[in-house]
C-alpha cells in the first residue's frame, strides 16, 4: 500500500514540475537568477541567435533638423537570452527586451518575453 502511494505522489510531483516549466541555474536570468531589470523597454524582431545572446532590430524615427523632417532609422540591440527561454524564442519572433546592468561590452538588455500577434 505505502509503496503504491509513494509512486503516486512521485508522479504528481513530476507533473507539477512540467507545468512550472524549466528552471534554469542561470544567474543572469531575471526570473530565476539575481539579475534586476530596470530602465527602457523595447520591442523588436529577432534577427540573429547565439548561445545565451540574441540580436533584435526595430525601426524608429529620427528628427533631422536641417530638413525639418523625420527619417527612418534601424536600431540593433544585443540582449541576454536566459537559458529557460532559449527554446521558445527563435529567429523572426517579436520579443520584448528590458534594460539591465551591463553584462558585457555590448549586452545591457535582457529578454523579458514574447510579444503576441496583437502587440500585447
Ligand atoms: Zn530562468
Amino acid at each position: 500500500m505505502n509503496v503504491k502511494k509513494e509512486t503516486e505522489i512521485r508522479k504528481i510531483e513530476e507533473g507539477k514540475k512540467k507545468v512550472v516549466g524549466t528552471i534554469c541555474n542561470d544567474k543572469d536570468c531575471h526570473i530565476h537568477g539575481n539579475l534586476k531589470t530596470r530602465g527602457r523597454i523595447f520591442k523588436g524582431k529577432v534577427i540573429r541567435k547565439f548561445h545565451k545572446r540574441i540580436v533584435i532590430e526595430f525601426e524608429r524615427m529620427i528628427y533631422v533638423r536641417k530638413y525639418e523632417r523625420y527619417k527612418k532609422s534601424k536600431t540593433k540591440i544585443h540582449a541576454r537570452l536566459p537559458v529557460c527561454m532559449e527554446e521558445e524564442i527563435s529567429i523572426g519572433n517579436l520579443i520584448k527586451v528590458q534594460e539591465c546592468r551591463p553584462l558585457s561590452k555590448i549586452i545591457h538588455f535582457v529578454v523579458i518575453g514574447k510579444v503576441g500577434e496583437d502587440g500585447k
